[in-house]
């Protein structure tokens, strides 16, 4: 398995850090695809959870934004702890969610991270690929990325916050009647990623609301 350094260690948020990497010699991944991950020292390389890629596959290193979870006493908590200069190790590149076509997409939390690929990628291409960007927090300081977001939505970024009133965005889950107040058009593709819950959840909304399942991508579709 392919080692990597760490050349940068970036806070996002309070939670959300940023992991700039060296990139292995003809490594491929295509935007939205993720790798197990796991920490070069002992008594961790064995501990592995999947990461998604946040950098294009052309630039020259690996980024991953990485939410860590200090009471789960698992992984990220111990990626916290690390230091430029330490090493990861990384498997093949997999995962499901992958650009279809033109859609709205729909992201809680750290769902964000295959989303931020695909947008950045289309971004990069100039496409008009981007219909809407929902993204979905508890609160304001979960938030992460919300300039560039703007940019990479072309400017059609809404947020919720679930546990905090915002101005300028929704309160609340994404439930029928805030997918109907706004999701006009339900013939376009939809890319769904956060929580297993709010991914089902979504998911079967998008269905009674006329979306075609087999628009709705997911990482289990
Ligand atoms: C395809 C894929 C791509 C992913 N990409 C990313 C990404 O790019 N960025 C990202 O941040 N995450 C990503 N994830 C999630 C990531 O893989 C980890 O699951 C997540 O970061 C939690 O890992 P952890 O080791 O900190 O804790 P976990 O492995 O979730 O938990 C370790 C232990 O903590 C305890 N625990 C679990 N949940 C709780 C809880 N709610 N409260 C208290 N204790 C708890 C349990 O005892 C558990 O065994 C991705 C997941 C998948 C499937």
């Amino acid at each position: 398995m392919p080692t990597i350094k760490i050349h940068s260690i970036e806070p996002l948020n309070h939670n959300v850090r940023r992991f700039k990497t060296g990139k292995p010699e003809g490594y491929a991944f295509t935007p939205g695809q993720a790798t197990h991950v796991s920490i070069d020292k002992d008594g961790l390389r064995d501990e592995d959870r999947p990461f998604t890629f946040t950098s294009l596959p052309d630039a020259g290193h690996l980024e991953f934004t990485i939410k860590i979870y200090p009471s789960h006493e698992g992984v990220t908590d111990q990626l916290d702890e690390l230091k430029t200069g330490d090493r990861l190790i990384i498997e093949e590149a997999w995962g499901a969610i992958q650009f279809k076509g033109k859609g709205t997409f729909i992201a809680g939390g750290a769902g964000m991270t295959p989303m931020l690929a695909i947008l950045r990628d289309q971004s990069q291409k100039q496409t008009d690929a981007v219909e809407q960007v929902i993204f979905s927090n508890k609160t304001k300081k979960d938030l992460f990325l919300e300039e560039e977001l703007r940019v990479i939505s072309n400017d059609n970024l809404l947020l919720t916050f679930t546990q905090e009133n915002v101005d300028g965005a929704e309160h609340g889950r994404i439930d029928e009647d805030f997918l109907r107040k706004h999701v006009k058009n339900m013939d376009q593709f939809f890319y769904v990623c956060g929580p297993p819950k709010m991914v089902e959840s979504v998911e079967k909304l998008l269905k009674q609301l006329g979306a075609e399942a087999g628009k709705i991508v997911t990482e289990g579709s």
